[in-house]
């Protein structure tokens, strides 16, 4: 029998502030279903989120739920049935995946989540605009992580970014199954069907969820098919993270963090540090977080000359490949460049472990980015649509050390929703299409600056972030024949 949760001393009380305060992946959702369990509630979508609202009524739990009501009470989601009735797969909880779900339940649409892992254990550290770090207040982000953007901090961890977000679509119902990769489409059987999923493992009981929405948000390196990429090749650009532990000593405190030194603002810097240390870079940022995070554009010609790379090789995927590089000499490098641009003030650099209890030291290539030509498409069968839509990563690849990924990823993440409210709508799927095709024509230029700087004002309508948007600047004539109702599947 489930204990009224106002009585003092509620075990659910205490759930709830353990979920609340969770920092893995499995926990967080232990704990979720715990606290289910404890409050004798099931089921999902925003009823759930209705029913943990009326069940946890102490202070803790009432500050997130204002938060989270004020979000939940905008027009565009018609107190959360502008989407009743839609039934949307979400790939990878990612930052973006998770934010886009977080849109899709608050539109009234069943969610559900998949993502191939079960650990988020990315500690690199991303740049948030004024816009994201607004969006994740109104989300309640403080209540879940503390040091949540204190002071001037504009950044976060990808890690504690993605607890906060699972935290939240939790909470409004998202259903979210981790160890479970998506690998394609099953089209409908017969006629008024639904779009299943083909998943591994393939025991899983969700490959009989029929959806009507898939929405993509599996990274860089997953596409779903249908959509083409298109590369954009620039100068060779070879980039190294590294993430030092973080004791948050007085010493530690006090050093400065570089929000990015670009070789073209602070020749002297780099200057410098070729000649003291032989270390040749483009640009460097470091970020004070969980942990010290410095990424860092390196020269080739440096890399081979302190035995980074061991030998140089025309194609990229070969210079960069694991038998062509000194893991040891990799790390001596990244060490350096951290120490040298922090003036040597952080004591006993020592490397943070990444997932596999390695120090955390990535080098990746930049040369060549990607981005998805198309932001949807729609495909029919035996008379079922299914609307795909890509955000994140796998709509457009970011480059780091400019630190777009998320604040772009997050726009996405809103223009994919305002999509699935205008097909919820009933609105024509050449219109659908045609609009998202012209609202993401705008996506690789943004910035802070010439996006709207009325943040608060910020929905998922495009209206509010993009000044003077012209949602038909592409025309429904104009969208490719394959995108066609009847085409591929
Ligand atoms: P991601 O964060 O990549 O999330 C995609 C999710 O989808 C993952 O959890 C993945 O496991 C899951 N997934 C993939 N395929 C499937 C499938 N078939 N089925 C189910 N789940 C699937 N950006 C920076 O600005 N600075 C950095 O230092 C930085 N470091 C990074 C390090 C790594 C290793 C990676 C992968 C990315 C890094 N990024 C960095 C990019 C940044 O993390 C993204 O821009 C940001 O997280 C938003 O991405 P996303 O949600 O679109 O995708």
């Amino acid at each position: 029998m489930s204990v009224p949760a106002d009585e003092p001393g509620n075990p659910a009380h205490a759930i709830f502030e353990r979920f609340l305060r969770a920092g893995e992946c499995r926990e967080v959702l232990g704990c979720f279903v715990e606290l289910c369990q404890q409050l004798g509630l099931q089921g999902s979508g925003l009823q759930l989120y209705h029913g943990l609202k009326a069940a946890l009524n102490y202070w803790n739990a009432k500050a997130l739920w204002s938060k989270l009501d004020k979000k939940a009470g905008h027009k565009d989601y018609d107190q959360g049935t502008a989407c009743a009735g839609t039934k949307c797969l979400v790939v990878g909880a990612g930052p973006c995946g998770l934010r886009a779900a977080i849109e899709l339940a608050l539109l009234g649409a069943r969610v559900v989540l998949l993502e191939k892992r079960d650990s988020f254990s990315r500690n690199n550290v991303l740049h948030l605009w004024p816009f994201t770090i607004h969006d994740l207040r109104a989300l309640g982000a403080k209540k879940f992580y503390g040091r949540f953007c204190t002071g001037t901090l504009d950044h976060i961890s990808i890690r504690q970014l993605q607890l906060i977000l699972l935290k939240v679509a939790l909470l409004l119902g998202v259903e979210v199954h981790i160890n479970v990769k998506f690998e394609g489409l099953v089209p409908p059987t017969h006629k008024a069907g639904g779009w299943q999923a083909v998943l591994q493992p393939s025991s899983s009981p969700l490959t009989h969820y029929e959806f009507d929405i898939l929405i993509s948000a599996g990274g860089g390196k997953f596409v779903p098919e249908g959509f083409k990429r298109k590369e954009t090749r620039g100068k060779l650009a070879i980039g190294i993270t590294t993430n030092f532990i973080n004791r948050h000593s007085r010493a530690e405190v006090e050093v400065a963090e570089i929000s990015g030194v670009a070789r073209i603002y602070n020749q002297k810097f780099f200057q410098n540090l070729y000649n003291k240390t032989g270390i040749d870079l483009e640009n460097i940022v470091y970020y004070k977080d969980d942990t010290h995070y410095f990424v860092m554009t390196a020269k080739k010609q440096s890399l081979l000359k302190k035995g980074v790379i061991l030998q140089d090789k025309a194609d990229i995927e070969s210079l960069l490949s694991p038998e062509n590089v000194n893991w040891d000499a990799l790390l001596s490098y990244a060490k350096e460049a951290a120490n040298f641009s922090t003036n040597y003030c952080l004591p006993e650099l020592e490397f943070a472990l990444n997932h596999r209890d390695l120090p955390d030291v990535d080098m990746f290539d930049f040369t060549c980015m990607t981005r998805s030509e198309n932001a949807a498409l729609v495909r029919e069968h035996n008379g079922s649509r299914l609307l795909l839509g890509l955000v994140g990563d796998c709509l457009v690849e970011p480059f780091w050390p400019l630190g777009t990924g998320v604040a772009r990823g997050f726009l996405a993440a809103f223009d994919a929703a305002w999509m699935v409210r205008r097909w919820a709508a009933g609105t024509p799927p050449l219109e659908v299409l045609a609009e998202r095709e012209s609202i993401y024509q705008h996506l690789s230029q943004t910035s802070p600056d010439n996006t709207n700087k009325n943040i608060s004002q910020y929905s998922i309508d495009p209206a509010t972030r993009y000044p003077n948007i012209n949602l038909q600047a592409i025309k429904a004539s104009q969208v490719p024949g394959q995108w066609t109702p009847r085409g591929r599947v």
